[in-house]
């Protein structure tokens, strides 16, 4: 099958006819290998450690433009990588931080999204033959996107609600 590369993330996907994400713009190949990332997480609860990292690595590698909608959803998705990378926040604590910086979220500004989102996609995800790969190729495609968006991590961080478990395990960041 013919195949194209996301004008986004940068991955090659199929080059077929199919629906893509109302803000979350990609290439219709790549929002089908998305599906079938998701669905193969879904599939067995051995992936649920990760699959709010895939949400987000997703998410932050197709930021759209310029709207409201597209602004909030990468603003909550850097945040949460954020505090999964630099933090260690559990996958439950990540999501109460994530939905009280959401409160903010009228505040969050566009920030232009770098020339490489990372060097690791979907694509690469979706080639995984074990639940082990998979975890594995997750966690680098998440610290792969984090890292993409070093011109904003710093606005990321003032994003961060002043919370306990922010706070507390700040004293964890590994680099
Ligand atoms: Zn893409």
């Amino acid at each position: 099958m013919k195949s194209c590369a996301c004008f986004s993330c940068g991955g090659e996907f199929p080059d077929i006819e199919w629906p893509v994400h109302r803000y979350m713009k990609s290439a219709p190949g790549c929002w089908a290998v998305y599906g079938e990332v998701l669905a193969r997480e879904y599939s067995n609860p051995d992936y649920s450690e990760i699959h709010r990292l895939t949400v987000d690595a997703y998410a932050v590698q197709h930021p759209g433009y310029r709207d409201r909608q597209s602004i909030h959803s990468v603003g909550v998705h850097l945040i949460r990588l954020c505090l999964f990378l630099e933090h260690g926040l559990t996958a439950e604590d990540a999501n109460d931080v994530m939905l009280e910086a959401g409160k903010n979220k009228h505040t969050f500004t566009w920030l232009a999204p770098p020339r490489s989102l990372g060097n690791i996609t979907a694509a690469d995800v979706a080639k995984a033959t074990s639940v082990a790969e998979h975890k594995e190729l997750v966690r680098a495609w998440a610290q792969s996107a984090w890292d993409a968006w070093a011109i904003h991590q710093h606005t990321i961080r003032l994003w961060l609600p002043a919370t306990r478990a922010v706070t507390v395990d700040a004293g964890k960041v590994a680099r």
